[in-house]
C-alpha cells in the first residue's frame, strides 16, 4: 500500500497533509526517513513511525455502539443524523457501516464495522445468528403467545417467521419481554407483536450472536470489541 494511503487511512490527516509530515522529515520507515508519499510499504513486515511513534496499522475496526433513538442506522441521510455521524474522525476513517439495521427508535446493541465479510457472516439468512430484544409492549403478553411465537407467527406480508423464543419479564397491562429472533426482516420484532394484536412501545437490542451490549455504553457512545468478542462472532 501507498505510504500517503496507509496514514490517511490511520487518520493521519489527508494525503495532502500526510505530503506535508513526509516534508518535515517526520515519518520513518524501518528507521530511515521517508519523503516520498508513493513509496510502497508493507505495515506488517516494515515499522512505520510517525515522528517517533509507531504507526499500529489496522485494516478492519470493529465497534460495538448502543445506539440511541433518533437516529438512523446507514451511513448517510439526507433527513435524519446517522449512527456514522456519531462516530469521531479517526473512526469514519475506516468508512465503517452498521451491520444491519434497527429502526430510528430502536436503541441498543450495534455493530459497526468495514469488514464486509463478517457483516455478510451475521447477515446470512443460513446462518440464523440469534438477535435478543427487550422490549415494553401495551397488552398483556401471555402463555398464547409465547406458544405463538415458538411455532412462528404471520406477518403482515404473509410472511411465516421461524420459530422466537419469547420470555414474559413482567405482565399486565403493560408487559415487559424479551424476545430472540433468527431473522432480520423489517420491523420484525414489532410485527410479531402486531400479529397478536399488541403493540411495542420501547425496544432495544441485547445481543447479536455471542455478542452482548456492553451496559456501561450510554446512548450514543461505542468502543472497540475486545479480541473475545470478535472471536464470538467468528
Ligand atoms: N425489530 C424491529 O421491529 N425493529 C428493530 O429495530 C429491530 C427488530
Amino acid at each position: 500500500m501507498r505510504l500517503d494511503k496507509l496514514l490517511a487511512n490511520m487518520g493521519y490527516g489527508t494525503r495532502k497533509e500526510v505530503k506535508q509530515l513526509l516534508k518535515q522529515k517526520g515519518v520513518t520507515v524501518d528507521g530511515a526517513v521517508v519523503r516520498d508519499s508513493s513509496l510502497h510499504v508493507d505495515p506488517d513486515l516494515q515499522d512505520i513511525s510517525v515522528f517517533g511513534e509507531k504507526v499500529e496499522y489496522m485494516e478492519f475496526i470493529y465497534l460495538m455502539m448502543n445506539k440511541p433513538p433518533g437516529v438512523v442506522s446507514a451511513t448517510e441521510d439526507n433527513v435524519d443524523r446517522t449512527v456514522i455521524d456519531l462516530l469521531d474522525p479517526l473512526a469514519q476513517h475506516f468508512k465503517p457501516f452498521p451491520v444491519g439495521r434497527l429502526d430510528k427508535d430502536t436503541e441498543g446493541l450495534l455493530l459497526i464495522t468495514n469488514d464486509g465479510q463478517l457483516a455478510h457472516n451475521l447477515l446470512s439468512p443460513k446462518k440464523h445468528v440469534p438477535k435478543t430484544y427487550y422490549a415494553k409492549i401495551e397488552g398483556e403478553v401471555t402463555q398464547l403467545d409465547i406458544e405463538a411465537f415458538s411455532r412462528g407467527v404471520e406477518l403482515d406480508d404473509g410472511y411465516m417467521t421461524k420459530p422466537g423464543e419469547l420470555v414474559i419479564l413482567s405482565s399486565g397491562s403493560h408487559s415487559e419481554i424479551e424476545l430472540t429472533i433468527q431473522e432480520g426482516k423489517f420491523h420484525q420484532v414489532k410485527r410479531m407483536f402486531e400479529s397478536v394484536g399488541k403493540k411495542v412501545t420501547y425496544l432495544k437490542r441485547l445481543s447479536m450472536g455471542g455478542l452482548k451490549l456492553d451496559e456501561q455504553l450510554n446512548l450514543g457512545d461505542y468502543r472497540e470489541l475486545t479480541e473475545e468478542e470478535l472471536n464470538s462472532l467468528i
